[in-house]
């Protein structure tokens, strides 16, 4: 057992009001910059639909992750055997998103609106490129532009997650894009088996032991831009004015004196957690090479349990700290996807295995049944808890976007999420029966105590319980030195062990 540790940060969908508070502050910190205009390491995406940059969840378009071969990982950009794959590659990527699948950056021309001449008509800010500097006749895409398109079928059927969807459920789409919609933030998932680390050629890419973070050494970037292509979430990006590669940073000089992440800090809907997980490296190849239906088991499977006394034992070999190991203990991050089961990784079956992970939304499912019985809710009537299955966004759909198809792993967290409520309703409100709640409790295996945990997480958590970040001692740590990279160029995982590094001398 080779026991590492994982930051990884939780989004209830739910809860997110599409505000942006969290791409704007994630903007000014980082990527303010000439070159990094178009960049959103944290971005806020509408679905249905079809994301920045566009479609990006069609990997038969861009080729992100890895696919199976021969019982074997290989990243999907590369074809051809072993090095040849990665030369013939190496000058030309067709598969790179462009310019116009982001957007052409855009300012206003505010000082039109101070200075214009007197006249007849009101002034306007016309928008200005922030490429070339021109005026632009229209801007006609967004870092959010399903939103800016709100309700429009035209957008909103490109979205990838609708296919296996029936003729029906896709009719659906119209009608609940109108009615209901719903926000998923994305930023780099810092995974376990990165795309972006195993394809750059000069790997500049690595992930750090101590707290997973994936990071990029510009000093060793080469500009061959494999990051962008091989990343299936699309979030490294090229700044075209240094010529370099650059990615989310996980916030690590905030996180490392235990400060939230700028994005979850800012946060309006309060919606995101952050923790620590602790995870088996040993494991990372077999559980990157399971069916797709089976990866998140497998994900839940890998991470270990803070509290078993050999885990504990293992992790203090490993040179630990307690801060961490107490941490790991109080983690919503493991409580919400291991012990409660009710979060699920964006797109497991690209196979990176992210390490962000998304409580699904559950809000539609009240919604469409009041509105399908024509009228007024009654709780007593109503079988909420077993028409989950005839939600407004089907099922199919949450489930490619969130369980690599695997309908019963969302079924499992939206039933848990109606238990809590109809628990909550019948001691507040009062008009769901006792029987109901015993049935809805013992049918999705959850204790008293766990609905109090799920309740109070989701909806009361103070700052300290939201963001349990432990410091870290960075003058203890032997992270995978990016010098070493280079030879763990297309490799599953993130390369030697942590014992197998000498102690970092200072
Ligand atoms: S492959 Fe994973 S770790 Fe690498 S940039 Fe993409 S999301 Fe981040
Ligand atoms: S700040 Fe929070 S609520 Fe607003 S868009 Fe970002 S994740 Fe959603």
């Amino acid at each position: 057992m080779d026991v590492r540790f994982q930051l990884s940060m939780s989004f209830n969908l739910d809860k997110c009001i599409g505000c942006h508070t969290c791409s704007v502050s994630c903007k000014n910190v980082w990527t303010s910059r000439q070159g990094a205009e178009y960049m959103w390491w944290n971005n806020v995406e509408t679905k249905p639909g079809t994301g920045y940059p566009v479609t990006w969840e069609d990997q038969e378009r861009y080729r992100g992750g890895w696919e199976l071969s021969g019982g074997n990982l290989r990243l999907k950009l590369l074809k051809g055997p072993g090095k040849i794959r990665t030369l013939a590659n190496i000058f030309f990527q067709p598969n790179l998103p462009t310019i116009d699948d982001y957007y052409e950056p855009f300012t206003f021309d505010y000082q039109n609106l101070f200075n214009a001449p007197l006249g007849d008509d009101q002034p306007v800010a016309r928008p200005k490129s922030l490429i070339t500097g021109e005026f632009m006749e229209k801007v006609s895409l967004g870092p959010n532009w399903d939103d800016d398109m709100g309700g429009s079928p035209l957008y909103a059927t490109n979205d990838p997650n609708l296919r296996n969807l029936s003729a029906s459920q896709k009719e659906l789409l119209t009608k609940f894009h109108k009615l209901f919609y719903f926000y998923v933030p994305r930023i780099c998932n810092h995974c376990l088996n990165p795309g972006c680390v195993a394809s750059c050629p000069s790997g500049a890419l690595y992930k750090r032991g101590e707290d997973g973070i994936v990071l990029l050494d510009q000093n060793i970037c080469r500009a061959w831009r494999f990051c962008v292509s091989a990343c299936p979430y699309k979030k490294p990006y090229y700044n075209w004015a240094n010529g370099k590669s650059e990615k989310c940073i996980f916030c690590y000089p905030r996180t490392e004196t235990g400060q939230a992440n700028a994005c979850a800090h800012a946060c309006t809907g309060r919606i995101r957690t952050v923790g620590v997980l602790m995870y088996d490296a040993d494991r990372i190849e077999d559980t990157a090479k399971l069916p797709e239906d089976r990866i998140v088991e497998g994900m839940r499977d890998l991470i270990l349990d803070p509290f078993d006394p050999k885990v504990i034992e293992a992790a203090r070999k490993g040179g630990a700290e307690d801060n961490w190991i107490m941490a790991a203990q109080r983690s919503p991050a493991y409580f919400l996807f291991k012990k409660w089961r009710i979060s699920l990784p964006n797109h497991p079956e690209f196979r990176t295995l992210p390490m962000n992970f998304y409580v699904p939304p559950l809000s539609p499912i009240l919604h469409q049944a009041k509105a399908d019985r024509g009228g007024t809710f009654d709780p007593e009537a109503d079988d909420f808890f077993n028409e989950i299955d005839k939600m407004r966004v089907p099922v199919k759909y949450i489930a490619n976007l969130l369980a690599a198809g695997n309908e019963a792993l969302v079924m499992e967290s939206l039933k848990k999420q109606m238990a809590v409520r109809m628990y909550w309703r019948q001691k507040r409100v009062g008009d769901v029966g006792e029987g109901a709640v015993r049935n809805a409790l013992s049918s999705t295996g959850l204790s008293e105590e766990d609905v109090h945990g799920i309740y109070r997480i989701n909806s009361l958590a103070t700052y300290n319980e939201r963001f349990v970040i432990p410091e870290t001692h960075r003058e203890n740590k032997t992270t995978v030195d990016p010098r070493n990279m280079f030879e763990k160029r297309g490799s599953v995982g993130f390369g030697p062990k942590r014992k197998e590094f000498p102690s970092r001398e200072w």
